[in-house]
């Protein structure tokens, strides 16, 4: 059951790849692995994502942050429920809902965060993240963990840009690489 639900959800993300490899690419996604990263997130998306991640506990939540007008000044947070078939240690972001937000934002030209909670553990991508996010890192510009280790009301955020390195992730690599996330 698990593995049919991976698979769905492969199909789904790897759908949405299919259909951003047929819009002209946009700049931000060709920029070099040395260039600083940076992103602007809107106050009101903020708490909007920790409101919603504490809303979840114990479980993870998941959603999407959008940018605004093709820009990495973020301002949007879409919720998604999580269909994962263990929501307390994973996600799994409803495929319909997923798929209807990705085209929205494609059409618009608007720029993606994938944002996941992590309950009780540090904001720190896990192994199963890298392993089910390779399919969504040529659509997203990163993705958000938002740590509830400490308290449901002292959340650590921290944003990574994903990279595809066409092989299998593993922590020791440079797969994951740290956004500097500026608040407004
Ligand atoms: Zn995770």
């Amino acid at each position: 059951m698990q593995n049919r639900s991976n698979q769905s959800q492969r199909q789904s993300y790897s759908q949405s790849f299919n259909l951003f490899q047929n819009q002209s690419q946009r700049s931000s996604f060709t920029d070099s692995a040395t260039d600083p990263i940076c992103a602007t997130i809107c106050t009101s998306a903020r708490k909007a994502i920790y409101a919603h991640g504490r809303s979840q506990l114990p479980k993870e939540s998941c959603g999407i942050l959008l940018g605004l007008n093709g820009s990495t000044h973020f301002d949007t947070y879409v919720p998604i429920a999580n269909h994962a078939a263990d929501p307390i240690h994973s996600f799994r972001p409803d495929p319909a809902t997923w798929t209807n937000i990705v085209m929205s934002a494609i059409s618009n030209q608007q720029q993606m965060i994938l944002v996941h909670t992590h309950p009780s553990t540090p904001p720190v991508p896990s192994s199963a993240d890298a392993e089910g996010l390779v399919l969504a890192s040529g659509l997203m510009y990163g993705i958000i963990i938002v740590s509830f280790q400490l308290s449901p009301f002292s959340p650590q955020l921290r944003a990574y840009r994903l990279y595809s390195t066409g092989r299998e992730a593993s922590f020791d690599q440079p797969y994951f690489q740290p956004i500097q996330v500026n608040y407004d």
